[in-house]
Protein backbone atom coordinates (compact mmCIF):
# COMPACT_ATOMS: atom_id res chain seq x y z
CA UNK A 1 0.00 0.00 0.00
CA UNK A 2 1.08 3.62 -0.96
CA UNK A 3 1.83 5.51 2.09
CA UNK A 4 0.87 8.76 2.25
CA UNK A 5 3.19 11.28 3.55
CA UNK A 6 1.98 14.88 4.35
CA UNK A 7 4.71 17.37 5.02
CA UNK A 8 3.98 20.84 7.17
CA UNK A 9 6.39 23.31 5.36
CA UNK A 10 8.63 23.34 2.38
CA UNK A 11 11.29 25.20 3.47
CA UNK A 12 15.27 23.85 3.54
CA UNK A 13 13.69 20.79 6.39
CA UNK A 14 10.72 19.83 4.09
CA UNK A 15 12.05 20.25 0.90
CA UNK A 16 15.18 17.77 2.45
CA UNK A 17 12.23 15.79 3.91
CA UNK A 18 11.03 15.21 0.23
CA UNK A 19 14.56 14.69 -1.40
CA UNK A 20 15.15 11.71 1.17
CA UNK A 21 11.63 10.12 0.46
CA UNK A 22 10.93 10.45 -2.89
CA UNK A 23 11.73 6.89 -5.21
CA UNK A 24 10.38 5.17 -2.43
CA UNK A 25 6.85 4.32 -3.85
CA UNK A 26 5.17 7.05 -1.18
CA UNK A 27 3.35 9.89 -2.09
CA UNK A 28 4.38 13.28 -0.65
CA UNK A 29 2.37 16.48 -0.40
CA UNK A 30 4.44 19.82 1.27
CA UNK A 31 1.78 22.07 3.06
CA UNK A 32 3.16 25.80 2.53
CA UNK A 33 2.08 28.75 4.02
CA UNK A 34 3.45 31.31 2.02
CA UNK A 35 3.13 31.73 -1.36
CA UNK A 36 5.40 30.42 -4.32
CA UNK A 37 7.97 32.52 -5.43
CA UNK A 38 7.57 35.40 -8.14
CA UNK A 39 8.58 35.23 -11.91
CA UNK A 40 11.61 36.38 -12.65
CA UNK A 41 14.00 34.14 -11.39
CA UNK A 42 16.66 34.26 -8.68
CA UNK A 43 17.01 38.22 -8.46
CA UNK A 44 13.08 38.51 -8.26
CA UNK A 45 13.32 35.77 -5.26
CA UNK A 46 15.83 37.92 -3.54
CA UNK A 47 14.40 41.27 -3.56
CA UNK A 48 10.63 39.82 -3.79
CA UNK A 49 9.14 36.58 -2.18
CA UNK A 50 7.37 36.99 0.70
CA UNK A 51 8.28 34.61 3.12
CA UNK A 52 6.09 35.51 6.46
CA UNK A 53 7.29 31.73 7.26
CA UNK A 54 10.99 32.43 7.14
CA UNK A 55 11.91 35.45 9.02
CA UNK A 56 15.72 34.65 8.46
CA UNK A 57 15.31 33.63 4.64
CA UNK A 58 17.72 37.00 4.00
CA UNK A 59 20.53 35.73 6.55
CA UNK A 60 23.67 34.85 5.14
CA UNK A 61 23.96 30.95 4.58
CA UNK A 62 26.74 28.58 3.40
CA UNK A 63 25.75 24.50 3.24
CA UNK A 64 28.45 22.41 5.06
CA UNK A 65 30.05 19.77 3.41
CA UNK A 66 27.96 16.76 5.37
CA UNK A 67 25.10 18.36 3.66
CA UNK A 68 26.80 18.54 -0.16
CA UNK A 69 28.12 15.36 0.45
CA UNK A 70 24.09 14.35 0.81
CA UNK A 71 23.03 15.90 -2.54
CA UNK A 72 26.09 14.87 -4.07
CA UNK A 73 25.63 11.11 -3.27
CA UNK A 74 21.74 11.20 -3.74
CA UNK A 75 20.83 14.25 -5.95
CA UNK A 76 24.07 14.74 -8.59
CA UNK A 77 21.35 16.14 -10.63
CA UNK A 78 20.26 19.29 -8.33
CA UNK A 79 24.26 20.12 -7.28
CA UNK A 80 24.87 20.19 -10.68
CA UNK A 81 22.05 22.53 -11.25
CA UNK A 82 22.70 24.77 -8.70
CA UNK A 83 26.46 24.98 -9.37
CA UNK A 84 24.91 26.04 -13.19
CA UNK A 85 22.84 28.54 -11.50
CA UNK A 86 25.85 30.59 -10.06
CA UNK A 87 25.68 28.57 -6.56
CA UNK A 88 29.42 28.60 -5.08
CA UNK A 89 31.71 25.80 -4.13
CA UNK A 90 34.06 26.86 -1.76
CA UNK A 91 36.99 24.06 -1.86
CA UNK A 92 39.06 23.14 1.12
CA UNK A 93 42.07 25.35 0.34
CA UNK A 94 40.19 28.25 1.19
CA UNK A 95 41.14 27.66 4.65
CA UNK A 96 44.72 27.07 4.26
CA UNK A 97 47.08 29.50 5.85
CA UNK A 98 49.21 30.80 3.58
CA UNK A 99 52.45 28.88 4.64
CA UNK A 100 50.20 25.56 4.09
CA UNK A 101 48.68 26.34 1.25
CA UNK A 102 52.38 27.36 -0.34
CA UNK A 103 53.04 23.85 -0.76
CA UNK A 104 49.74 22.19 -0.87
CA UNK A 105 48.82 19.38 -3.47
CA UNK A 106 45.12 18.22 -2.82
CA UNK A 107 44.55 15.09 -1.93
CA UNK A 108 41.02 13.07 -4.08
CA UNK A 109 39.33 13.59 -0.24
CA UNK A 110 39.28 17.08 -0.16
CA UNK A 111 37.02 17.43 -2.35
CA UNK A 112 34.45 16.07 0.52
CA UNK A 113 35.60 18.92 2.50
CA UNK A 114 33.69 21.64 -0.07
CA UNK A 115 31.34 24.22 1.34
CA UNK A 116 28.13 25.51 -0.78
CA UNK A 117 26.90 28.86 -0.92
CA UNK A 118 24.95 31.33 -2.40
CA UNK A 119 21.70 34.07 -1.34
CA UNK A 120 19.29 31.42 1.10
CA UNK A 121 16.60 32.72 -1.63
CA UNK A 122 18.52 31.33 -4.73
CA UNK A 123 19.13 27.63 -2.71
CA UNK A 124 15.70 27.35 -1.94
CA UNK A 125 14.39 28.37 -5.17
CA UNK A 126 16.65 26.07 -6.88
CA UNK A 127 15.78 22.90 -4.52
CA UNK A 128 11.99 23.63 -4.52
CA UNK A 129 12.07 24.27 -8.08
CA UNK A 130 13.74 20.44 -8.58
CA UNK A 131 11.65 18.81 -5.60
CA UNK A 132 8.28 20.10 -7.07
CA UNK A 133 9.11 18.38 -10.40
CA UNK A 134 9.79 14.95 -9.05
CA UNK A 135 6.51 12.56 -10.00
CA UNK A 136 5.91 11.97 -6.15
CA UNK A 137 5.57 15.44 -5.05
CA UNK A 138 2.86 17.91 -5.03
CA UNK A 139 3.49 21.45 -3.08
CA UNK A 140 0.44 23.20 -2.11
CA UNK A 141 1.51 27.24 -1.75
CA UNK A 142 -0.44 29.26 0.29
CA UNK A 143 -1.53 26.45 2.81
CA UNK A 144 -1.24 27.15 6.70
CA UNK A 145 -1.40 24.19 9.17
CA UNK A 146 -3.93 25.44 11.48
CA UNK A 147 -4.02 22.43 13.53
CA UNK A 148 -3.24 18.63 13.52
CA UNK A 149 -5.52 15.80 13.16
CA UNK A 150 -5.28 13.88 16.31
CA UNK A 151 -6.77 10.55 17.15
CA UNK A 152 -6.85 10.82 20.70
CA UNK A 153 -8.20 7.03 21.25
CA UNK A 154 -5.07 5.15 20.73
CA UNK A 155 -2.43 5.11 23.16
CA UNK A 156 -0.01 6.88 22.63
CA UNK A 157 -2.24 9.27 20.57
CA UNK A 158 -2.02 8.98 16.60
CA UNK A 159 -2.04 11.60 14.24
CA UNK A 160 -4.03 11.50 11.31
CA UNK A 161 -3.68 14.29 9.09
CA UNK A 162 -3.50 18.06 8.89
CA UNK A 163 -6.03 20.61 8.87
CA UNK A 164 -5.19 23.78 7.07
CA UNK A 165 -6.15 27.06 5.58
CA UNK A 166 -6.39 27.90 1.87
CA UNK A 167 -7.60 31.26 0.63
CA UNK A 168 -9.80 31.91 3.30
CA UNK A 169 -10.89 27.98 3.83
CA UNK A 170 -10.40 25.32 5.69
CA UNK A 171 -9.16 21.77 4.27
CA UNK A 172 -8.53 18.77 6.17
CA UNK A 173 -6.29 16.21 4.79
CA UNK A 174 -5.21 12.99 5.88
CA UNK A 175 -2.15 10.93 5.73
CA UNK A 176 -0.36 8.15 7.25
CA UNK A 177 2.69 10.15 8.27
CA UNK A 178 2.95 13.85 9.02
CA UNK A 179 6.31 15.29 9.03
CA UNK A 180 6.28 18.71 11.15
CA UNK A 181 8.93 20.90 9.18
CA UNK A 182 7.48 23.82 10.01
CA UNK A 183 10.27 25.44 11.69
CA UNK A 184 10.93 27.76 14.63
CA UNK A 185 7.27 29.17 13.87
CA UNK A 186 5.13 26.47 12.79
CA UNK A 187 2.92 25.73 15.96
CA UNK A 188 2.18 21.81 15.30
CA UNK A 189 4.45 20.81 18.04
CA UNK A 190 3.07 23.10 20.47
CA UNK A 191 -0.57 21.94 19.84
CA UNK A 192 0.57 19.21 21.21
CA UNK A 193 2.13 19.51 23.86
CA UNK A 194 -0.75 21.97 24.90
CA UNK A 195 -3.17 19.02 24.24
CA UNK A 196 -0.47 16.80 27.06
CA UNK A 197 1.34 14.97 24.78
CA UNK A 198 4.63 14.67 26.93
CA UNK A 199 7.25 16.00 24.87
CA UNK A 200 10.22 17.51 26.05
CA UNK A 201 12.55 20.29 25.78
CA UNK A 202 16.07 21.79 26.51
CA UNK A 203 16.67 25.50 25.39
CA UNK A 204 19.94 27.78 26.21
CA UNK A 205 20.25 30.89 24.46
CA UNK A 206 22.68 31.17 21.44
CA UNK A 207 24.10 34.56 23.34
CA UNK A 208 24.13 36.72 20.11
CA UNK A 209 22.37 38.73 17.12
CA UNK A 210 22.82 38.55 13.98
CA UNK A 211 23.24 41.39 11.56
CA UNK A 212 23.47 40.59 7.72
CA UNK A 213 24.14 43.23 4.56
CA UNK A 214 23.99 42.02 1.02
CA UNK A 215 26.39 43.46 -1.43
CA UNK A 216 26.62 43.67 -5.13
CA UNK A 217 29.83 43.53 -7.06
CA UNK A 218 30.19 46.38 -9.54
CA UNK A 219 30.00 45.16 -13.09
CA UNK A 220 33.43 45.55 -13.92
CA UNK A 221 35.03 44.11 -10.27
CA UNK A 222 35.97 40.56 -8.70
CA UNK A 223 36.23 39.35 -4.94
CA UNK A 224 38.58 39.88 -3.63
CA UNK A 225 41.82 37.58 -4.02
CA UNK A 226 41.81 34.83 -1.32
CA UNK A 227 45.72 35.11 0.11
CA UNK A 228 45.93 38.11 -0.71
CA UNK A 229 44.47 39.98 2.24
CA UNK A 230 43.21 39.04 6.11
CA UNK A 231 40.79 36.45 6.24
CA UNK A 232 37.44 38.05 5.62
CA UNK A 233 35.81 35.99 8.88
CA UNK A 234 36.97 36.52 12.69
CA UNK A 235 36.26 36.60 16.40
CA UNK A 236 37.19 39.55 17.96
CA UNK A 237 34.92 38.40 21.49
CA UNK A 238 32.92 41.02 21.87
CA UNK A 239 32.00 40.76 17.78
CA UNK A 240 31.91 38.07 14.97
CA UNK A 241 32.50 38.71 11.30
CA UNK A 242 31.95 36.15 8.18
CA UNK A 243 32.03 37.27 4.59
CA UNK A 244 29.75 35.13 2.24
CA UNK A 245 30.49 34.48 -1.21
CA UNK A 246 26.86 34.57 -2.84
CA UNK A 247 25.71 33.29 -6.93
CA UNK A 248 26.15 36.15 -9.60
CA UNK A 249 28.11 38.38 -7.97
CA UNK A 250 26.58 38.81 -4.95
CA UNK A 251 27.90 38.51 -1.65
CA UNK A 252 26.87 38.88 1.92
CA UNK A 253 28.52 39.82 5.34
CA UNK A 254 27.41 39.08 8.78
CA UNK A 255 28.25 40.80 11.69
CA UNK A 256 27.30 38.99 15.55
CA UNK A 257 27.27 41.07 18.31
CA UNK A 258 26.69 39.11 22.07
CA UNK A 259 23.76 39.90 23.35
CA UNK A 260 25.52 41.67 26.63
CA UNK A 261 26.78 44.36 24.16
CA UNK A 262 23.28 46.62 24.37
CA UNK A 263 25.38 49.94 22.67
CA UNK A 264 26.79 47.86 19.96
CA UNK A 265 23.22 46.13 19.00
CA UNK A 266 21.30 49.33 18.88
CA UNK A 267 23.63 50.90 16.49
CA UNK A 268 24.76 48.32 14.51
CA UNK A 269 21.42 48.12 12.93
CA UNK A 270 22.10 51.48 11.12
CA UNK A 271 23.34 51.30 7.59
CA UNK A 272 26.01 53.64 7.76
CA UNK A 273 27.44 51.89 11.30
CA UNK A 274 27.34 48.91 9.70
CA UNK A 275 29.29 49.91 6.80
CA UNK A 276 32.09 51.62 9.35
CA UNK A 277 32.57 48.63 11.25
CA UNK A 278 33.15 46.75 8.16
CA UNK A 279 35.73 49.29 7.33
CA UNK A 280 37.19 48.83 10.93
CA UNK A 281 37.92 44.93 10.24
CA UNK A 282 41.18 44.74 7.60
CA UNK A 283 39.17 41.19 6.18
CA UNK A 284 36.24 42.92 5.51
CA UNK A 285 37.78 46.31 4.07
CA UNK A 286 38.20 45.12 0.46
CA UNK A 287 35.08 43.63 0.32
CA UNK A 288 33.03 46.75 0.98
CA UNK A 289 35.50 49.08 -0.26
CA UNK A 290 32.36 51.50 -2.83
CA UNK A 291 34.51 50.87 -5.13
CA UNK A 292 34.48 47.66 -5.39
CA UNK A 293 30.85 46.98 -3.95
CA UNK A 294 27.47 48.60 -3.14
CA UNK A 295 25.05 47.51 -0.59
CA UNK A 296 21.50 45.93 -1.60
CA UNK A 297 18.93 46.65 0.98
CA UNK A 298 18.77 47.11 4.73
CA UNK A 299 21.10 45.74 7.57
CA UNK A 300 18.55 42.78 8.47
CA UNK A 301 18.76 41.98 12.37
CA UNK A 302 17.38 38.62 13.96
CA UNK A 303 17.69 38.20 17.97
CA UNK A 304 16.07 35.55 19.97
CA UNK A 305 18.92 33.05 18.75
CA UNK A 306 18.38 30.18 20.68
CA UNK A 307 19.76 26.46 20.47
CA UNK A 308 16.43 23.90 21.33
CA UNK A 309 15.92 20.29 21.35
CA UNK A 310 12.99 18.52 21.63
CA UNK A 311 12.60 15.17 22.42
CA UNK A 312 9.74 13.47 21.07
CA UNK A 313 10.46 10.24 22.51
CA UNK A 314 11.98 11.02 26.18
CA UNK A 315 13.07 8.23 27.87
CA UNK A 316 12.30 5.78 24.82
CA UNK A 317 8.23 6.49 25.73
CA UNK A 318 6.70 7.78 21.74
CA UNK A 319 4.52 11.31 23.05
CA UNK A 320 2.70 10.52 19.68
CA UNK A 321 2.46 8.05 16.78
CA UNK A 322 2.93 9.03 12.93
CA UNK A 323 4.48 12.28 13.73
CA UNK A 324 7.84 13.17 13.02
CA UNK A 325 9.93 16.38 13.55
CA UNK A 326 12.43 17.33 11.53
CA UNK A 327 14.32 20.89 10.95
CA UNK A 328 14.10 24.06 13.60
CA UNK A 329 11.17 22.04 14.62
CA UNK A 330 13.12 19.60 16.31
CA UNK A 331 16.79 21.13 16.95
CA UNK A 332 17.39 24.69 16.61
CA UNK A 333 21.33 25.79 16.66
CA UNK A 334 23.51 28.77 17.10
CA UNK A 335 23.88 29.65 13.28
CA UNK A 336 26.82 30.58 13.92
CA UNK A 337 28.49 27.56 13.18
CA UNK A 338 26.16 26.79 9.90
CA UNK A 339 24.81 24.14 10.83
CA UNK A 340 20.80 23.74 10.70
CA UNK A 341 20.68 22.86 7.20
CA UNK A 342 22.71 19.93 7.28
CA UNK A 343 20.79 18.74 10.69
CA UNK A 344 18.12 19.10 8.29
CA UNK A 345 18.97 16.92 5.70
CA UNK A 346 20.79 14.72 7.76
CA UNK A 347 17.58 14.01 9.44
CA UNK A 348 15.88 13.40 6.19
CA UNK A 349 18.29 10.28 5.74
CA UNK A 350 17.44 9.31 9.07
CA UNK A 351 13.44 9.40 8.47
CA UNK A 352 13.65 7.29 5.49
CA UNK A 353 15.66 4.59 6.73
CA UNK A 354 13.47 4.17 10.00
CA UNK A 355 10.59 4.30 8.00
CA UNK A 356 11.82 1.73 5.41
CA UNK A 357 12.92 -0.56 8.71
CA UNK A 358 9.63 -0.70 10.81
CA UNK A 359 6.43 -0.64 9.77
CA UNK A 360 5.16 -0.13 13.29
CA UNK A 361 4.63 3.48 14.55
CA UNK A 362 6.44 3.19 18.08
CA UNK A 363 9.30 1.50 16.32
CA UNK A 364 9.66 3.75 13.85
CA UNK A 365 9.62 7.19 16.16
CA UNK A 366 11.94 5.23 18.77
CA UNK A 367 14.56 3.96 16.02
CA UNK A 368 14.18 8.09 14.23
CA UNK A 369 14.62 9.71 17.73
CA UNK A 370 17.73 7.41 18.75
CA UNK A 371 19.42 8.05 15.02
CA UNK A 372 19.07 11.72 15.73
CA UNK A 373 20.26 11.73 19.12
CA UNK A 374 23.56 9.76 17.81
CA UNK A 375 23.73 11.52 14.68
CA UNK A 376 23.29 15.19 15.91
CA UNK A 377 23.84 14.72 20.09
CA UNK A 378 27.61 15.09 19.36
CA UNK A 379 27.29 18.21 17.20
CA UNK A 380 24.83 19.74 19.45
CA UNK A 381 26.69 18.99 23.21
CA UNK A 382 30.15 20.86 21.48
CA UNK A 383 27.84 24.21 19.99
CA UNK A 384 26.79 24.40 23.54
CA UNK A 385 29.76 24.15 25.21
CA UNK A 386 31.52 26.85 22.81
CA UNK A 387 28.50 28.67 23.48
CA UNK A 388 28.98 29.04 27.26
CA UNK A 389 32.49 29.98 26.61
CA UNK A 390 31.78 32.58 24.43
CA UNK A 391 28.60 34.05 26.78
CA UNK A 392 31.42 33.95 29.40
CA UNK A 393 34.45 36.00 27.45
CA UNK A 394 31.97 38.68 25.95
CA UNK A 395 30.46 39.17 29.90
CA UNK A 396 34.22 39.48 30.42
CA UNK A 397 34.80 42.17 27.71
CA UNK A 398 32.59 44.84 29.96
CA UNK A 399 34.21 43.81 33.05
CA UNK A 400 37.22 46.19 33.73
CA UNK A 401 40.01 44.34 35.55
CA UNK A 402 38.19 41.46 34.64
CA UNK A 403 41.50 38.58 35.35
CA UNK A 404 40.60 34.28 34.45
CA UNK A 405 41.46 31.97 36.64
CA UNK A 406 44.73 30.01 36.19
CA UNK A 407 43.31 27.14 34.27
CA UNK A 408 41.38 29.42 31.81
CA UNK A 409 44.89 31.16 30.83
CA UNK A 410 46.34 27.66 30.57
CA UNK A 411 43.39 26.63 28.14
CA UNK A 412 43.26 29.70 26.39
CA UNK A 413 47.16 29.23 25.71
CA UNK A 414 46.38 25.74 24.21
CA UNK A 415 43.78 26.84 21.95
CA UNK A 416 45.13 29.86 20.67
CA UNK A 417 49.22 29.04 21.07
CA UNK A 418 48.99 25.56 20.41
CA UNK A 419 45.72 24.26 18.18
CA UNK A 420 45.28 27.24 16.24
CA UNK A 421 49.09 27.23 15.47
CA UNK A 422 48.82 23.54 14.52
CA UNK A 423 46.28 24.16 12.27
CA UNK A 424 48.25 26.85 10.58
CA UNK A 425 51.14 24.68 10.14
CA UNK A 426 50.14 21.18 9.75
CA UNK A 427 48.43 19.76 6.90
CA UNK A 428 46.99 16.69 7.96
CA UNK A 429 45.61 18.23 11.34
CA UNK A 430 43.40 20.71 9.50
CA UNK A 431 42.21 18.07 7.25
CA UNK A 432 41.17 16.15 10.87
CA UNK A 433 39.87 19.64 11.84
CA UNK A 434 37.83 20.56 8.96
CA UNK A 435 36.50 16.77 8.70
CA UNK A 436 34.58 17.62 12.22
CA UNK A 437 33.82 21.00 11.29
CA UNK A 438 31.87 19.76 8.40
CA UNK A 439 30.17 17.18 10.75
CA UNK A 440 32.05 13.85 8.84
CA UNK A 441 33.63 12.83 11.53
CA UNK A 442 32.86 13.67 15.58
CA UNK A 443 33.46 17.26 17.28
CA UNK A 444 36.49 16.60 19.15
CA UNK A 445 37.35 13.25 18.40
CA UNK A 446 40.15 14.06 16.05
CA UNK A 447 41.76 16.12 18.91
CA UNK A 448 41.25 13.51 21.38
CA UNK A 449 43.32 11.07 18.93
CA UNK A 450 46.98 10.83 21.19
CA UNK A 451 48.84 11.17 18.12
CA UNK A 452 47.02 14.10 17.28
CA UNK A 453 47.26 15.55 20.67
CA UNK A 454 51.00 14.97 20.87
CA UNK A 455 51.87 16.67 17.49
CA UNK A 456 49.25 19.87 18.63
CA UNK A 457 51.42 19.47 22.38
CA UNK A 458 54.19 19.85 20.16
CA UNK A 459 53.68 23.01 18.05
CA UNK A 460 52.20 24.32 21.47
CA UNK A 461 56.02 23.86 23.43
CA UNK A 462 57.93 25.34 20.81
CA UNK A 463 56.40 28.92 22.12
CA UNK A 464 55.27 32.04 20.76
CA UNK A 465 58.39 33.31 19.69
CA UNK A 466 59.21 30.30 17.47
CA UNK A 467 55.62 29.92 16.19
CA UNK A 468 55.80 33.89 15.30
CA UNK A 469 55.23 33.07 11.48
CA UNK A 470 52.06 31.18 11.64
CA UNK A 471 50.04 33.54 14.12
CA UNK A 472 46.86 34.52 11.68
CA UNK A 473 46.66 38.88 10.82
CA UNK A 474 45.05 40.39 14.11
CA UNK A 475 41.46 40.31 13.14
CA UNK A 476 40.15 43.80 14.08
CA UNK A 477 41.04 46.65 16.63
CA UNK A 478 40.50 46.85 20.46
CA UNK A 479 36.76 47.26 21.47
CA UNK A 480 37.49 50.59 22.86
CA UNK A 481 39.15 51.48 19.17
CA UNK A 482 36.31 50.21 17.33
CA UNK A 483 33.55 51.65 19.51
CA UNK A 484 35.76 55.23 19.40
CA UNK A 485 36.16 54.71 15.50
CA UNK A 486 32.17 54.07 15.39
CA UNK A 487 31.57 57.56 18.06
CA UNK A 488 30.29 55.11 20.25
CA UNK A 489 30.19 54.85 24.19
CA UNK A 490 32.47 52.02 25.66
CA UNK A 491 31.66 52.84 29.05
CA UNK A 492 27.74 52.29 28.02
CA UNK A 493 27.68 48.54 28.77
CA UNK A 494 30.42 48.05 31.14
CA UNK A 495 29.03 46.40 34.70
CA UNK A 496 31.18 46.47 37.59
CA UNK A 497 33.44 43.24 38.53
CA UNK A 498 32.07 40.49 40.46
C1 LIG B 1 20.18 34.01 11.01
C2 LIG B 1 20.34 32.57 10.66
C3 LIG B 1 21.38 32.16 9.83
C4 LIG B 1 21.54 30.80 9.54
N1 LIG B 1 22.59 30.38 8.76
C5 LIG B 1 22.72 29.08 8.46
C6 LIG B 1 23.76 28.61 7.60
O1 LIG B 1 24.59 29.36 7.14
N2 LIG B 1 23.80 27.29 7.31
C7 LIG B 1 22.89 26.40 7.82
O2 LIG B 1 22.97 25.21 7.52
N3 LIG B 1 21.91 26.82 8.64
C8 LIG B 1 21.80 28.12 8.96
N4 LIG B 1 20.79 28.53 9.77
C9 LIG B 1 19.83 27.55 10.25
C10 LIG B 1 18.85 27.24 9.15
O3 LIG B 1 18.40 28.41 8.52
C11 LIG B 1 17.66 26.50 9.71
O4 LIG B 1 18.13 25.41 10.45
C12 LIG B 1 16.77 26.04 8.58
O5 LIG B 1 16.15 27.12 7.96
C13 LIG B 1 15.73 25.10 9.13
O6 LIG B 1 14.89 24.76 8.10
P1 LIG B 1 13.37 24.45 8.42
O7 LIG B 1 12.81 24.06 7.11
O8 LIG B 1 13.30 23.56 9.58
O9 LIG B 1 12.76 25.82 8.88
P2 LIG B 1 12.45 27.10 8.00
O10 LIG B 1 13.54 27.35 7.06
O11 LIG B 1 12.08 28.15 8.97
O12 LIG B 1 11.20 26.68 7.14
C14 LIG B 1 9.95 26.39 7.72
C15 LIG B 1 8.91 26.38 6.61
O13 LIG B 1 7.65 26.03 7.14
C16 LIG B 1 6.67 26.97 6.70
N5 LIG B 1 5.63 27.02 7.73
C17 LIG B 1 5.74 27.49 9.00
N6 LIG B 1 4.57 27.36 9.64
C18 LIG B 1 3.71 26.78 8.77
C19 LIG B 1 2.35 26.41 8.84
N7 LIG B 1 1.64 26.59 9.96
N8 LIG B 1 1.77 25.86 7.75
C20 LIG B 1 2.46 25.66 6.60
N9 LIG B 1 3.77 26.02 6.48
C21 LIG B 1 4.38 26.57 7.54
C22 LIG B 1 7.45 28.27 6.56
O14 LIG B 1 6.80 29.21 5.73
C23 LIG B 1 8.75 27.74 5.97
O15 LIG B 1 8.69 27.63 4.58
C24 LIG B 1 20.63 29.87 10.08
C25 LIG B 1 19.58 30.28 10.90
C26 LIG B 1 19.44 31.62 11.19
C27 LIG B 1 18.33 32.03 12.11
Amino acid sequence: MTERVIIIGAGIAGLCTALSLTGAGRQLTLLERDPPPPEGGLDAAFHDWRRGGVTHLRHSHAFLARLRGILKARHPRLLARLLDAGVRELPFDGVLSPQLKATYTPAPEDSDLTIITSRRTTLEWLIRDYVQALPDVEIIAGAMMRSLIIDEKTTPWSVRGVRYERDGAHEDIRGDIVVDASGRLGGARDQLIAAGAPIACESEPAGILYYTRHYRLHANQEEPRRGEHPPGNGDLGFLKFGVFPGDNGCFSITLAVPEVELEMRKAIVRPEIFQAVTQQLPGLIPWTDPERAEPVGKVYAMGDLKSIWWEFAPNGAPAVLNYFALGDAHVRTNPLYGRGCSFAAIAGEALRDCLDAHTDPAQRLIAYERALRAALRPFYDNMLQQDRSAIRRAEHALTPGHKSSLRGRILKSFVEDGVAIALRRDLALMRHAMRAFHMLDPPDAWLKQPANLLRVAGHWARGRRANAAFYPPKPGPERADLFAGLGLDAAADLRPAA
